[in-house]
């Protein structure tokens, strides 16, 4: 259930039942010709509502549609936050959700870069340091390219278009890309960008709904047992 569609009543009794809170944390980000600035939004919040339709007594919180940015910050369409604004926005959410009596809490993010994920996991860390409470963070693509295992397949590719594809088909432009990530070495770079010529990383002519639903219905599993087991 989504916690914006319940009532304060609503919400205080499934605390009382001991429920679980999903906090799907997005990203408005360049990806590609083809895919919308919300990928990163969309993947996470539908498998946060996937698995709790499938699961008693998980509620989403409503999504965040911002993150922290590297190589796309510069491309039009971005629109991130700091490190430190990630990293307060995710700790105040956590305060808030404790105080309400919380104790199960799974973050979702859909962008995986490293410094987006490291202010999370600070965040995470900091909360867990002082609360009693148990917390799983991880990324949903992470577990998507885990299963897939595509060679090459990155920001955009193959395995974001076909999950994207399934979640909502009516965004995907015609245009199917195959974009080559292009290392700069150890050189700290001022528009990162430039390690996506093309916008994008992987190939994405074979992309189909049917292979993004795979996907998906992989990644609700998985997150349905990262519930079950890591935070009994
Ligand atoms: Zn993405």
């Amino acid at each position: 259930m989504r916690i914006d569609e319940m009532t304060s009543e609503d919400f205080r009794e499934a605390v009382i039942k001991g429920a679980t809170v999903i906090l799907p944390l997005g990203a408005t980000e360049a990806h590609g010709p083809h895919l919308p600035l919300g990928t990163d939004t969309f993947q996470p919040e539908y498998v946060a509502e996937r698995v709790a339709e499938m699961n008693d007594n998980v509620l989403v919180a409503p999504v965040m549609p911002y993150g922290q940015h590297s190589s796309m910050r510069n491309v039009a369409g971005t629109i991130g936050i700091s490190f430190d604004t990630l990293r307060a926005f995710v700790t105040d959410v956590l305060n808030y959700l404790i105080a309400d009596g919380i104790r199960r809490i799974v973050i979702i993010s859909g962008h995986a870069g490293t410094s987006h994920m490291c202010a999370i996991t600070e965040a995470c860390r900091a909360v867990v340091g002082r609360r009693d409470v148990r917390i799983a963070f991880f990324s949903d693509y992470d577990i998507a390219s885990e299963m897939t295992n595509v060679e090459n397949d990155g920001h955009g590719g193959l395995v974001e278009t076909s999950r994207i594809l399934d979640i909502r088909p009516d965004l995907v432009r015609g245009a199917r890309p195959v974009g080559t990530y292009k290392s700069h070495g150890h050189l700290v770079l001022r528009d990162g960008s430039v390690c996506f010529p093309e916008g994008m990383a992987g190939d994405t002519r074979d992309s189909t709904p049917e292979f993004g639903k795979e996907i998906n219905d992989y990644v609700v599993r998985a997150v349905s047992e990262i519930i079950r087991e890591d935070l009994s």
